[in-house]
């Protein structure tokens, strides 16, 4: 389909009307609705490779991949496998099984601020105990986020969100009291100014500071030269901890994540997305004199029926060792980095402005000629100028994220015809716009 535009979608259409009527919004997370660009969700079929097939008989080269685990691409030989001999040997014990120590012991080998690790079952759930944590451990009740960053949808950290809650163009969620919302505080991504300042008021009661060490839910947006160095300096000047969220970056931009791509060493970092291999999964892991508060070896309680199942397990393990292999991030970049330059040239020819912001396989292209730095100047990115390419690349059979506030991620899969074709689409999706 990735030179035609006759995508068909009454299937996935009339299921998107059916699951109106039992699912509210008819979806079960709120972006894929694809409210935002105006048009009805693809019903996905299946996936292979780098690839998606929808319930149309459609299928697009998919830069979704399902918000970031799958960058090995959809289903994987050897994890697919892995997973169906796990699963013969049960789905889930609600006891301790051994992948979990073999799960724990390799994120704490390849992560070098990690001493002791606890799976969970989402990014939500890890950063939303890392926050307790957090608060239990230093016996402090205010913390730090920033605007346009996401950590899951708990109530204290769901205030100037990113993702979702940016695309739908939403306030502060209702149903989160405010005695909760006034421990929350929020300040522009990339100032260490405001970081300062707000430390200067009132650092000896932030628990710490949570933050996105690439954000990617305003689109990708890097930490600039000496920002999380600051962070680093900051927190442990007040006796704060610093909690690296992860869920997006960890085993993303590289084996050791952000902070290895930067340096740094958080106090804790929450996974997600890619140690899962596609299986809901995540975790958060630390400092062994912060993590031993964690019941029932300290008194800070966090619990979990699924958590470390052995299926998420197994996808995870499989999914990380074969990360292990070498030369596969090297791989990544080269595949993204010509993305990049393709979409740079198509800008240049056709004269749409566009921004092009990269770390790695995390890409996102604002519409907008200013520099891309926070949340604010993402927000200027043209809506109206991106429904109208999505639409093209779309029917051209690719797929991205329906919304400017999410990443688009490149994956072991994609081929150099994948990313050609992507290009040529592009070029053609710039050409198409009409101002
Ligand atoms: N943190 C970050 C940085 C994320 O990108 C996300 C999800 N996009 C989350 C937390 C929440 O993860 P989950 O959707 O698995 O709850």
């Amino acid at each position: 389909m990735t030179s035609s535009t006759s995508r068909k979608d009454s299937y996935s259409r009339a299921a998107f009307a059916e699951a109106r009527s039992v699912i509210p919004g008819g979806v079960n997370s709120p972006v894929r609705a694809f409210s935002s660009v105006g048009l009805s969700p693809v019903f996905i079929a299946g996936g292979q490779g780098s690839h998606v097939f929808d319930i149309d008989g459609n299928e697009f080269i998919d830069y979704i991949g399902s918000w970031g685990p799958l960058i090995l691409g959809h289903a994987h030989p050897e994890v697919v496998e892995a997973v169906g001999k796990a699963a013969a040997q049960g789905t889930s014990f609600g006891l301790p099984t051994e992948i979990e120590t073999k799960m724990a012991r390799l994120i704490i080998e390849s992560v070098p601020s990690i001493d002791m690790v606890r799976m969970v079952n989402s990014g939500t759930e890890a950063s939303m105990s890392a926050l307790r944590l957090a608060r239990g451990y230093t016996k402090r009740h205010k913390i730090v986020k920033f605007q346009g960053g996401y950590h899951g949808h708990a109530d204290a950290l769901l205030i100037k969100s990113g993702s979702g809650v940016a695309t739908l163009g939403l306030p502060d969620s209702p149903g989160i009291p405010e005695s909760v919302a006034a421990n929350t505080i929020t300040v522009p991504y990339n100032s260490i100014a405001s970081i300062r300042h707000v430390f200067e008021q009132c650092g000896e009661q932030i628990a710490a500071v949570i933050v996105e060490p690439v954000a990617g839910n305003m689109g990708v947006v890097p930490p600039l030269p000496g920002f999380l160095q600051g962070l680093r300096e900051i927190t442990a000047q007040y006796g704060s901890l610093l909690i690296f969220d992860e869920v997006m970056t960890g085993f993303r931009v590289g084996y050791q994540g952000a902070q290895g791509l930067y340096g740094i060493k958080p106090d804790l970092t929450c996974f997600g997305k890619v140690i899962g291999g596609g299986l809901p999964v995540g975790a958060y892991g630390g400092k062994h004199e912060i993590m031993q508060q964690i019941a029932p070896a300290g008194p800070v309680y966090q619990a979990g029926t699924l958590s470390g199942n052995p299926l998420a397990m197994t996808a995870g393990y499989t999914t990380l060792q074969l990360l292990g292999q070498p030369g596969i991030y090297d791989k990544l970049e080269r595949k993204a980095a010509r993305l990049a330059e393709g979409f740079i040239r198509n800008a240049k020819m056709t004269g749409i402005p566009l921004k092009i912001n990269r770390v790695g396989s995390m890409l996102s292209a604002f519409f907008t000629e200013h520099d891309v730095v926070d949340y604010e100047t993402a927000q200027r990115s043209n809506m109206r100028l991106f429904k109208q390419y999505y639409a093209v690349m779309l029917d051209r059979g690719i797929l991205t994220a329906p919304t400017p506030y999410e990443v688009m991620f490149v994956s072991a899969a994609h081929s150099d015809e994948d990313i050609e074709a992507t290009i040529k689409a592009h070029f053609e999706a710039l050409k198409a716009i009409k101002e």
